[in-house]
């Protein structure tokens, strides 16, 4: 059986007009990265920091998927093999285009995460610091988001993936944030063929590149995925 293992990033879902990092003048460029995506900048001012997730639960919420989601949703139902996607992001759009196998390894925008007891609930539409943890009741809310500095979420499973790959696919992520951005080498030690579907090169050691849109470029590679198979 041929597995296939995706790697996703922000720029699966720029089209569905969710920035990324470096966009102009997207969200992040209004805050500073330290400010809210580190403990240390919720350690300092929660207030702001749930603002700006609040803020981007809110975008998340109302977009929606592309045809880049849908093509990999098509994917996971319609190949006779493993299809899993570990994703960067922190929006659902995986899931509301109908992909079952998604792993969120930098955490998800929709839920909530006690920082005293660990347990974790579905978020509010608004978080705020005055939250109460449904089970301990602490005053310890936050995004269940990975930060800076903190573990990527289901690694060892992660790292399973990769070694059993046959196909490691990485799709609009720029190679910068680790340890995502190692995956492609873990894959190809592996014995894994390898693929970047980007905007830009990223000068990462894949087998093959190609450049595009991922709205163009992923249903494209889907057909020929599916035709081959
Ligand atoms: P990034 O912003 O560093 O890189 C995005 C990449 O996507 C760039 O290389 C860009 O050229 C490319 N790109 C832009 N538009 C594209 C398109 N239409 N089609 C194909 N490629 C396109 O994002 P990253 O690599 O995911 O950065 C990692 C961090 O950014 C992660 O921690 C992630 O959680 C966070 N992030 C997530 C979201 C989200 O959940 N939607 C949004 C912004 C940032
Ligand atoms: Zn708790």
């Amino acid at each position: 059986m041929m597995r296939i293992v995706i790697l996703t990033g922000a720029g699966i879902s720029a089209e569905s007009g969710l920035g990324t990092f470096r966009d102009k003048d997207g969200l992040w460029t209004k805050y500073d990265l330290e400010d809210v995506a580190t403990p240390q900048g919720f350690a300092h001012n929660p207030r702001l920091v749930h603002d700006f997730y609040n803020a981007r639960r809110a975008n998340c919420l109302a977009a929606l998927p592309n045809d880049a989601h849908h093509a990999l949703a098509r994917l996971e139902a319609e190949f006779p093999g493993d299809v899993v996607i570990i994703t960067q992001n922190i929006d659902n759009l995986h899931e509301r285009a109908g992909n079952h196998r998604v792993w969120h390894m930098h955490g998800e925008l929709l839920r909530a995460l006690c920082a005293s007891c660990g347990h974790r609930w579905n978020a509010p539409a608004i978080m705020t610091p005055q939250d109460p943890c449904p089970a301990c009741h602490a005053l310890a809310t936050r995004p269940d988001v990975v930060w800076f500095g903190e573990m990527p979420h289901m690694m060892d499973d992660i790292q399973q993936a990769l070694y059993e790959a046959d196909l490691f696919v990485s799709i609009g992520t720029s190679g910068t944030v680790y340890p995502a951005a190692g995956f492609v080498r873990i894959a190809s030690a592996g014995g894994a063929q390898t693929l970047e579907i980007n905007l830009e090169t990223t000068g990462s050691v894949f087998d093959e590149t190609r450049q595009g849109e991922a709205g163009k470029q992923v249903p494209a590679w889907v057909d020929e995925v599916l035709r081959q198979a």
